[in-house]
C-alpha cells in the first residue's frame, strides 16, 4: 500500500475552514475517509478532529506552545528536499510515541521527535500539526460531524452509527469497522464484556416541581453521589473496572473488587454502572479529593485501603449473561439490578411524583453528606455517552464544569502564582472556548502552587500579565447567577464565581456548553421572574 500524506490531510482541513455549511463538512469528510486504506483512515479520523490520541490513553502530548515555538525558530530553513514529507500514519504515531515521553529530558526527546516530522513538512503541514498539538482545529468538524461523515460513507443510517459507537466508546474502533465491514458491520456491533462504554450522563435541573409537572407522574430520585463513575464488568467471577473516561482502574482499588465479587452472586457475565465514593471510618463520605488520592495510586494500594476506604454505590445493570439490557427502560433494569446486586450496594432511591418527598429525600441525601439527587425517568432506556433530559442532577447550589483558557499573574500575597483564572465554557459549534467569568476564590495555597505549574507547562502565551493555555483543565465553578454581559464575547458573565474542585477526570469537551449557559440564564430569569411576583402578590 502506497501511504497516503499527511499534506492531504492538511490540505482537506483547509477546505474544511471555507466551508460553511454542516452537510458540506459532513460530505467532504466521508469523500476523504472514503479514499484512505482502511489501516489510515482511524488514525486519519483522529487527526481530523483535533485527537492525536485515542480515547481510553492515559497519555497526554504535553508539548507547549513554547516549544513550539522553538522547534519553529531552528527548523525554519526549508525543507529538506531529500527526505520523503511524512504520511498519516507516521504522524498519528509519532505524536503517539511523543505523548509516551516522561521523565527527565523528556522536553529535549518531545523535541527531537517532532523535529524529526516538521523538517519535512511544508508550511501548511506544519500549521495544521500545530493546531493538532494545541488542541484546536477550529474548522467546524467534531465528533458529531464525523459520524454523520461515517453514516454518509457506508450508507448507514446516522442513529446505528451513533449506537455502535456507544457500544464501542471508542472512535478509531469505529472508523475500523465502518471501513472494514461497512453498514452491515456497524449494525452489528455489540456490547461486550471487558470493553467499557461510555457512560451515559445527565443534565441539570433547575426545578423539581416543573420536572414532575412535565413528566406528569412518578419519576425515581436517587442519591447523587460526589465520587468517582465506575463501570463494572465481570465475568466468570473475573471483574474489571474502568473509570469514567474508560481507563481500566482495577488495579488501584481491590477493595472495590472484592464489594464486587461478595455483592454480585449466581451470575456469569455482568456489566454494573455506579459510583464509588471514599468513607471515613463510620462510613460517612469523604470530599470528593480524598477519592482522588486513591485512584492514582498503583503502588502502596494496601496501606491507603484501610487509610481512605472504598464505598461502591451500584444504580444501573447494561447486560445480563448475554443479553442486552440497554434499551430496556429504567423501570425493567432497576428490577433486574434489585434480584442481582446486594442490597447494601444499591443506591438509595425513592419513586414519587410528590415535590416535599423529594425535598425531605433531597434534605437526607445532604445530611447524609451526598452531593443532591439524581432524578431518572422511569421509561428511560440507558443511552451511553448522552447527556440528555432522561437524567437530571438536582443539586443544592449550582455548578458548572468550565475550563481555563488563560490566567492571570497574582500580586501581593499571591505574587508568582497564577492566580485569576479565565474561565470558559465549550462552544460545541466552533470547538472553541468562550469566556464566562473569572476568579481566583477557591484553592488552597498549596493547590495555587500546582495549579501554577500545570498551567504553565499548557502555556500558548505570556504577555507579563496573562498566561494564554491551551484549554485542558476542567473546573467544577459554583456561582451565584448569570449575567448577561457585553465585556465577554459570549455574551454572560458569572457572578461570585469559585472553585469547587478540579475536574481531573473531564476532559475539555465535557465541560459545560455555552449553549447550557443561556438555557440556565433563561431559567434562572423565569425563575426570579416568578419568585418576584410571589413576593409581590403577598405584599398585596
Ligand atoms: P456531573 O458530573 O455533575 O455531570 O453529574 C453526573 C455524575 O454524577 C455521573 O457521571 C456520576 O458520576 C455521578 N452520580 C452520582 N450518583 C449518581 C446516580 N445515582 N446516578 C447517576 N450518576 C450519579
Amino acid at each position: 500500500m502506497v501511504e497516503t500524506r499527511f499534506e492531504e490531510l492538511a490540505e482537506v482541513c483547509e477546505k474544511l475552514v471555507i466551508l460553511s455549511g454542516r452537510k458540506d463538512k459532513v460530505s467532504q469528510v466521508a469523500r476523504f475517509l472514503k479514499r484512505l486504506d482502511s489501516k489510515e483512515a482511524p488514525a486519519a479520523a483522529l487527526l481530523l478532529i483535533g485527537r492525536a490520541l485515542p480515547e481510553g490513553s492515559e497519555k497526554k502530548l504535553e508539548v507547549s506552545f513554547a516549544t513550539l515555538m522553538d522547534l519553529l525558530e531552528d527548523s525554519s530553513q526549508s525543507l529538506l528536499s531529500s527526505e520523503e514529507p511524512p504520511t498519516i500514519l507516521e504522524v498519528s504515531s509519532t505524536l503517539k510515541r511523543i505523548a509516551e515521553i516522561s521523565g527527565p529530558s523528556s522536553r529535549s526527546r518531545k523535541m527531537a521527535l517532532l523535529r524529526s516530522l516538521i523538517m519535512r513538512m511544508s508550511e501548511l503541514e506544519r500549521k495544521w500539526l500545530f493546531k493538532q498539538i494545541i488542541g484546536e482545529m477550529q474548522h467546524g468538524v467534531n465528533e458529531g460531524v464525523l459520524l454523520e461523515a461515517l453514516a454518509e460513507l457506508t450508507g448507514a443510517n446516522l442513529k446505528s452509527v451513533q449506537r455502535a459507537y456507544m457500544l464501542l466508546g471508542r472512535l478509531d474502533e469505529l472508523v475500523k469497522i465502518a471501513k472494514e465491514g461497512g453498514r452491515e458491520a456497524l449494525e452489528k456491533v455489540k456490547l461486550k464484556i471487558f470493553n467499557p462504554l461510555r457512560p451515559m450522563l445527565a443534565e441539570i435541573c433547575n426545578d423539581v416541581d416543573e420536572l414532575l409537572k412535565d413528566i406528569g407522574g412518578s419519576v425515581a430520585f436517587e442519591y447523587k453521589f460526589d465520587g468517582a463513575r465506575v463501570q463494572i464488568h465481570m465475568k466468570d467471577g473475573v471483574v474489571k473496572i474502568y473509570s469514567r473516561r474508560l481507563n481500566e482502574v482495577t488495579e488501584s482499588i481491590p477493595d472495590v473488587v472484592k464489594q464486587v465479587k461478595d455483592g454480585v452472586k449466581g451470575v456469569k457475565e455482568i456489566v454494573l454502572d455506579g459510583e464509588v465514593i471514599a468513607v471515613d471510618r463510620d462510613g460517612k463520605p469523604l470530599p470528593f479529593q480524598e477519592l482522588l488520592r486513591r485512584f492514582r495510586r498503583v503502588r502502596g494500594v494496601s496501606e491507603k485501603i484501610e487509610e481512605i476506604p472504598l464505598k461502591l454505590q451500584v444504580f444501573d445493570i447494561l447486560y445480563l449473561d448475554g443479553v442486552e439490557l440497554l434499551d430496556k427502560p429504567y423501570e425493567e433494569r432497576w428490577k433486574i439490578l434489585s434480584e442481582k446486586v446486594d442490597a447494601k450496594l444499591l443506591a438509595p432511591r425513592i419513586i414519587t411524583s410528590d415535590p416535599k418527598m423529594v425535598k425531605n429525600f433531597l434534605e437526607k441525601a445532604i445530611e447524609e453528606g451526598h452531593e443532591g439527587l439524581m432524578a431518572k425517568r422511569l421509561d428511560s432506556p440507558y443511552r451511553p455517552g448522552r447527556r440528555e433530559k432522561l437524567w437530571l442532577k438536582i443539586k443544592p447550589a449550582e455548578n458548572l464544569d468550565l475550563v481555563i483558557v488563560a490566567a492571570d499573574w497574582g500580586y501581593g500575597r499571591r505574587t508568582g502564582w497564577l492566580s485569576n483564572y479565565h474561565l470558559a465554557a465549550y462552544n460545541p459549534r466552533t470547538d472553541g472556548f468562550e469566556v464566562v467569568g473569572k476568579t481566583f476564590k477557591g484553592l488552597t495555597d498549596e493547590e495555587f502552587e500546582l495549579m501554577t505549574k500545570k498551567l504553565l507547562q499548557l502555556k500558548l502565551s505570556d504577555d507579563g500579565y496573562t498566561v494564554r493555555v491551551k484549554p485542558e483543565i476542567v473546573v467544577e465553578v459554583a456561582y451565584n447567577e448569570i449575567q448577561r454581559s457585553p465585556k465577554y464575547r459570549s455574551g454572560y458573565a458569572l457572578r461570585f464565581a469559585r472553585i469547587t474542585r478540579i475536574r481531573s477526570d473531564k476532559s475539555p469537551r465535557e465541560a459545560d456548553t455555552i449553549d447550557k449557559i443561556r438555557e440556565l440564564y433563561l431559567k434562572q430569569f423565569r425563575r426570579k421572574g416568578s419568585l418576584t411576583e410571589d413576593f409581590l402578590s403577598s405584599r398585596r
